[in-house]
């Protein structure tokens, strides 16, 4: 199919790729096909669907556009990004473990540390910037080395080649949560990561209006795995969510780059302002992971974090917010605002939130694609009125 071929940019294949025009009308958009099931021409004779738990062209076609732009062998699409990573953790068997960024979102730390211990397997949490920590934490049982880079909410930088030698030579797999960058800016599988993982309800759909997730594999026998946990425990992508990923992938080129440069723009006014004590921004050359993010990726994103000093001067700075939504969330077109630690990482107890960064004072920003100047006095004047 000429649309997948890997000699075609990025954002041609976004449009492309795993996207024919419709076999039966010609429709040049992939349409939903809403069904639950296929008639067969006689027993035993069928099209290749029999049922759309297992099948539907709709997510296959999804399937096949996000394999391609993460360069991938295959991609598998979930209801959410958390049922994408509890299938990823259905290769680690009880009795084995997983090192595991300290710095991820709430979610997946509580589903790994609340959920998953109770089913035998274990979990090491590491300052996974500091390689050696991944070093040091991988045992004879390691299964699976799982990182987030950068990180939520503190926009930490992983070596992904680094932590990819390292879990390969001790017989470990690396996945890497790919959610705040997109295959635009990072393509983990090119550094030697083995797993992708996309909450595609981020900056792949873009719009905040469908809660999805994938899961990206480079070898044959873990697709086959994933493909058979898919359809054994169902937690499938419907094919009104593919379509509008589908349809959010056509843009993701020219979002990005309007994503990250508001990005910077804001980042760089934040730095400069009087009433914030700090900014992380990976594309700030004093930030720690400058250096790596320039190396490992072509872009900065859109995520940043910075410190208003306490919880009053935070809460005051949000609710005097008219433009900008306080919302959990990131990678919509619209400027979203959060307070990481009672928001997207309440669920990770107060004392860690403190080791590992989150403050009090907080607010995480996923910028958007408004005008920037907008988005610049909206900031002005909620940070005027702290
Ligand atoms: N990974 C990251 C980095 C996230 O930020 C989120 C959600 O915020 C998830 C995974 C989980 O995705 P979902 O909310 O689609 O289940």
């Amino acid at each position: 199919m000429k649309g997948d071929s890997k000699d075609l940019g990025f954002s041609t294949r976004a449009i492309h790729a795993g996207q024919p025009p419709d076999p039966t009308t010609g429709s040049i958009t992939v349409p939903i096909y809403q069904t639950s099931t296929y008639v067969h021409e006689e027993l035993g004779v069928h099209k290749g669907y029999e049922y759309a738990r297992v099948q539907n062209p709709t997510r296959e076609a999804l399937e096949a556009n996000i394999a391609s732009l993460e360069g991938g062998l295959a991609c598998h699409a979930f209801a959410s990004g958390m049922s994408a990573i509890a299938t990823l953790l259905t290769l680690v068997k009880a009795g084995e473990h997983v090192v595991c960024s300290r710095n991820v979102y709430g979610g997946t730390y509580r589903f790994f540390h609340l959920l998953l211990e109770r089913y035998g397997l274990s979990f090491s949490w590491v300052d996974s910037p500091d390689l050696s920590t991944i070093e040091r934490a991988i045992t004879t049982q390691t299964r699976l080395v799982y990182i987030e880079t950068p990180t939520n909410p503190m926009i930490e930088v992983t070596d992904i080649a680094g932590a990819a030698q390292i879990a390969h030579a001790r017989g470990a797999q690396l996945a890497v949560d790919n959610t705040f960058m997109s295959p635009y800016f990072q393509r983990p599988l090119e550094h030697g990561a083995d797993f992708v993982i996309h909450s595609t309800t981020k900056f792949l759909n873009g719009h905040s209006d469908s809660i999805g997730g994938a899961l990206v594999s480079k070898h044959e026998s873990d697709a086959e795995w994933i493909a058979f946990v898919q359809k054994s425990e169902g937690a499938i992508l419907s094919p009104f969510d593919s379509f509008l990923v589908l349809r959010g992938l056509k843009t993701l080129g020219v979002r990005m780059e309007r994503h990250e440069a508001n990005g910077r723009a804001v980042a760089t006014f934040l730095a400069g302002h009087s009433k914030v004590h700090t900014v992380l921004y990976p594309g700030l050359p004093d930030h720690p992971g400058y250096e790596m993010q320039k190396k490992q990726a072509s872009g900065f994103g859109a995520l940043i974090a910075f410190d208003l000093g306490s919880h009053r001067a935070a809460k005051s700075f949000l609710d005097g917010l008219e433009l900008l939504s306080l919302a959990e969330s990131l990678g919509g077109v619209e400027t979203l605002i959060s307070h990481p630690a009672s928001m997207t990482h309440a669920s990770v107890p107060r004392e860690r939130q403190a080791e590992i960064g989150i403050l009090e004072g907080m607010v995480r920003v996923s910028v958007g694609i408004e005008d920037l100047e907008d988005l610049l006095a909206d900031l002005e004047q909620a940070l005027a009125a702290i």
